[in-house]
């Protein structure tokens, strides 16, 4: 279990210019395996385009209360990057504006940042169709002070979309921590108490499956049946969707597959796997994520990689929907992570 985030250990996976080096050379670069970018010119898919902005998706500051194996955002207690208010005003001032119909809010714990409350009532105030709040539960029982986060998300019908890698607490400790499960299940208990996730509720609770080593997830729908029945027997859970999520080879997870000598076989399995259909439909297609600092980019695995927007305009503050509808996604080897199978996105398959 890591314990600090590659940041807080000096790791050289902290630079994201060396993350693009390791995806970049090697079985890349002498022609093994073929770029991405060149992949998807074999069915005139490059350059990569958007199609339309559907989707505003907020990154709300790198904190987290847990330290994930896996995570893409090398999220933890140590990192102190969080969003400012003036920060999000300016956000406020184009949900305002936009014509996306989703409003997507992440981190690390997005519940962490001191004004998260502030700005879920004011964007909410600002109205989208759907507010989505990535929780990772866990945060819910970390301090009494979030107890009661349930009770906010209802009172604002935010859409909860949760971390929760396996029904069982071997596998999902393993992942994310020791005691993540129990505190994952009594979280999902309290939001079903106020409403979420039961059949026929409008609170809309949905969980997210991403795989526990360097494999592919399997089909979304077996296993949300799989899910639906153990959660249900076991904790008398209920929820939505699931969503299967592929890990991308960036970040903590690009650590683990390095360390533990998987980084290639993994990468000739995303290759293989490649699904030109999902291409269309990749998330950076209808999504702008925005970082805590304000910059705009493809999508949150290119803000990690600090691969800004292909555009004029590269900061919230000078938001231009035109503009930004009008580039080119910035690519590079990680994206076969999106395209594996069925696609990957934040909602789950695309393909
Ligand atoms: S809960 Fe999410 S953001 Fe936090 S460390 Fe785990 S994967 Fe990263
Ligand atoms: S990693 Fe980002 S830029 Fe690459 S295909 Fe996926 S969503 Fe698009």
């Amino acid at each position: 279990m890591t314990l600090k985030s590659l940041h807080k250990r000096h790791n050289e996976l902290a630079n994201a210019n060396r993350q693009l080096e390791i995806l970049s050379n090697g079985i890349f670069q002498n022609g093994d395996l073929p770029k991405f970018k060149d992949k998807i010119a074999e069915t005139s898919q490059y350059p990569l385009r958007p199609n339309k902005i559907e989707i505003l998706q907020i990154n709300v500051g790198y904190m987290c209360n847990q330290v994930c194996a896996h995570c893409h955002v090398d999220a933890g207690p140590d990192r102190q990057e969080i969003m400012t208010k003036e920060t999000m005003q300016q956000c406020i001032d184009v949900i305002k504006t936009t014509s996306a119909h989703t409003l997507d809010l992440t981190g690390g714990a997005p519940e962490m940042n001191p004004n998260f409350r502030w700005f879920v009532e004011e964007a909410s105030k600002a109205g989208v169709k759907d507010f989505i709040v990535r929780s990772n539960l866990t945060i819910i029982r970390a301090n009494k002070k979030y107890h009661d986060l349930p009770e906010f998300f209802k009172k604002h019908n935010i859409h909860v979309v949760s971390s929760m890698p396996h029904w069982t607490k071997g596998k999902t400790d393993k992942q994310r921590g020791e005691g993540v499960f129990d505190k994952s299940i009594k979280a999902l208990q309290d939001l079903n108490a106020v409403g979420y996730g039961m059949p026929n509720s409008d609170l809309r609770l949905d969980l997210v499956y991403n795989p526990t080593g360097a494999f592919l997830p399997g089909d979304q729908i077996s296993m949300e049946m799989e899910f639906k029945k153990a959660l249900l027997e076991d904790f008398d859970i209920h929820f939505h969707n699931l969503f299967a999520i592929t890990n991308l080879p960036i970040s903590r997870f690009l650590d683990y597959l390095i360390a533990s000598e998987n980084y290639e076989d993994y990468m000739y399995s995303l290759v293989e796997a490649y699904n030109q259909s999902a291409v269309k439909n990749v998330m950076c297609t209808n999504t702008i994520s925005v970082s805590w600092d304000g910059w705009l980019y493809d999508c949150d695995f290119n803000q990690m990689l600090e691969l800004k927007v292909n555009s004029k305009v590269k900061h919230i503050s000078e938001y231009n929907e035109d503009l930004l509808q009008n580039r080119d996604i910035v690519i590079s080897q990680h994206c076969y992570g999106c395209t594996a199978g069925a696609g990957s996105s934040c909602q789950g398959t695309v393909a």
